[in-house]
């Protein structure tokens, strides 16, 4: 499931891919892929040329010369893959760029979604208006005001209002590199531990973008997918730091990997 790491190294791709150019071709494959999006508008749009490839928390913004905007988000499965049109599994758009080739939107989940704005528009969008600062714009004192009120500190990172991006691996991740316990609320973080996360988030994203650099990115549920996690997924091996098996529970509804000995509850 992509986190910030894995939509970053799609922004990168797509820009380096798109930038400056305008689809030649345009196949709705799968129209459930549009949310809000007039299919006409939606190809229209892309047969203008990319100005700007932009990323927030996990969604992918792409802004035209026509000053029209396409978010892209790809929840559990939605990936953007350069690949020749007739051996691309799970289609659901695909548009050709000269020089480039064709870019495919896939998604076997089908819980990925794109909007197209109109100018002026996608200030309004609700996922993006209150969503809050990327990890990279984090201090210890920013950090410490969104978690100032008592909660389940993985609710409140899940959250996306409190930082943008985060998601259930990073922070399984983040928790065990911090030492923190992986059911702390939030009133329980000492100013050592707030300012420990306010440096690691940023970190870890960093390092997860460097070593998921690739044309397509597999994500861990995939069955080609290498586990670059030091706990996540992990369940049993023992933990990189002290040796002791790693724990798999169920946090905020979802699955936790944590070390007992370092992240003593
Ligand atoms: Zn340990």
């Amino acid at each position: 499931m992509p986190e910030l790491a894995e939509v970053e190294v799609a922004r990168q791709n797509l820009a380096r891919w798109w930038q400056d150019k305008a689809a030649t071709e345009v196949h709705i494959l799968d129209a459930r892929l549009l949310v809000a999006t007039d299919p006409e508008a939606l190809v229209e749009t892309l047969q203008h040329p990319l100005t700007t490839m932009r990323r927030r928390g996990k969604y992918l913004i792409a802004e035209f010369t026509n000053d029209h905007a396409i978010v892209f988000h790809f929840r559990m499965t939605g990936k953007i893959v350069l690949s020749p049109i007739e051996s691309a599994r799970f289609a659901r758009l695909a548009w050709h760029i000269p020089e480039t080739g064709w870019l495919i939107f896939k998604d076997q989940r089908r819980f990925a979604h794109l909007q197209l704005f109109a100018p002026n528009t996608l200030k309004d969008y609700a996922p993006l208006a209150k969503m809050g600062p990327e990890p990279h714009d984090l201090t210890p004192e920013i950090l410490g005001q969104r978690l100032a009120k008592p909660r389940l500190l993985k609710a409140a990172l899940l959250d996306q209002a409190t930082v943008a991006g985060i998601g259930n691996i990073a922070i399984s991740e983040v928790f065990w590199r911090t030492k923190i316990a992986p059911d702390a609320n939030t009133s329980d973080l000492t100013d050592a531990q707030i300012e420990a996360l306010a440096t690691d988030l940023p970190a870890y994203f960093d390092e997860v973008i460097e070593k998921s650099m690739a044309d397509e990115i597999i994500y861990l549920e995939e069955r080609s997918a290498e586990n670059i996690f030091e706990v996540y997924a992990r369940e049993n091996d023992p933990c990189p730091r002290c040796t002791t098996p790693i724990v798999r529970t169920r946090i905020a509804a979802r699955s936790t990997f944590y070390c007992p000995h370092c992240q003593a509850i």
